[in-house]
């Protein structure tokens, strides 16, 4: 618990969670222990509409916490029809005029959208072009979740960390080593590239350590690669800890050296099914024992991990960037 004078310290920001309900849980808890909240209004099928994520955020009494923050996203229902293009700018206009701070795009483009021969919609399909240029144009920044962890092509058996076993287990439709008329790992990897190839300028953020979250080796090459990406962690940190538990003293030189690049994010959601207390509990968990992880030193464990590994001791100046200023330099409009 030494971490706890330092966490209750410095300013932080959860950069990826899902607010997709009205009640106030999770500002509640983010008021309580020092945190500004960003959430992620994402295309998923099990999710509130677009319209109804952005309003949970808009309509929040903020009497008890902060403002939240948003990034929006546009529909991909009527890919391929003319002018659908046209439909998602203006749908990404009407979030920007309500305060959104940047775009998000999901891994429906790669593993689910399909064109009329019944090809995978990449996300280097040029259809995409113009809501890309329109992005990298106004200085938008694009938050993108494509591909999936590595785990997900990989037998169960070679999987690193217990979540993503149970998972895969329970949702042996999104187990990609069971279907391999999907995309390769790689092929996700390769489009979401060539979009980066082709946009320079564009602001652009990896979410769930840009699907590197496995090999730290990996995740340096894409950003140097890439001068103007970032990351976020979004529920990858148990992948790091997994590497730690290995090779300690490279996971602490990826983040040393990354340090202004690398976005903290819970991807807690509340979607009003579990009780209250239960959902400020759990956050309040994951927030401490992450932090905990990349400030102490010592031996930790965390139920996802199989071994136990060492915390990283991370210097106050990175701890802050990592949990704040690197947000708000990702994605300026921020309130916080
Ligand atoms: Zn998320």
């Amino acid at each position: 618990m030494d971490f706890l004078p330092l966490y209750r310290d410095i300013p932080k920001i959860d950069g990826h969670l899902h607010l997709n309900t009205q009640r106030p849980a999770m500002m509640k808890e983010a008021a309580e222990e020092g945190f500004s909240l960003l959430t992620i209004n994402t295309e998923v099928p099990f999710f509130p509409n677009i319209d109804e994520q952005q309003q949970f955020a808009l309509e929040q009494d903020h009497t008890h916490s902060k403002k939240i923050d948003f990034i929006t996203t546009f529909s991909t229902e009527h890919w391929g029809e003319t002018g659908w293009q046209d439909e998602a700018i203006s749908q990404i206009e009407t979030g920007l005029n309500r305060g959104a701070v940047g775009v998000k795009i999901w891994k429906n483009i790669g593993m689910e959208l399909k064109d009329n021969e019944g090809n995978f919609v990449m996300a280097d399909h040029p259809s995409f072009d113009p809501i890309y240029s329109f992005l990298e144009k106004n200085g938008i920044p694009l938050l993108a979740h494509l591909g999936e962890p590595k785990n997900c092509w990989l037998p169960i058996e070679r999987m690193t960390v217990t979540s993503d076993v149970d998972y895969f287990k329970n949702h042996p439709e999104y187990h990609m080593h069971k279907h391999l008329e999907f995309p390769s790992y790689e092929q996700q990897l390769a489009a979401r590239d060539r979009v980066l190839d082709n946009y320079k300028q564009l602001t652009f953020i990896g979410a769930h350590i840009a699907s590197l979250e496995w090999s730290v080796d990996r995740a340096a090459e894409w950003l140097d690669r890439y001068p103007n990406c970032g990351i976020d962690l979004a529920e990858r940190v148990c992948h790091l800890q997994h590497q730690a538990s290995e090779t300690p003293q490279k996971v602490r030189e990826f983040i040393t050296t990354y340090q202004d690049r690398i976005i903290y994010g819970s991807d807690q959601i509340d979607d009003g099914i579990h009780a209250e207390n239960e959902i400020r509990s759990e956050l309040q968990t994951k927030w401490r024992k992450e932090f905990s992880f990349f400030a102490d030193p010592g031996e930790q464990t965390a139920w996802n991990v199989k071994e136990p590994f060492p915390g990283l001791h991370l210097k106050r100046e990175v701890l802050e960037k990592i949990f704040y200023n690197n947000a708000l330099n990702y994605y300026p409009k921020l309130n916080c």
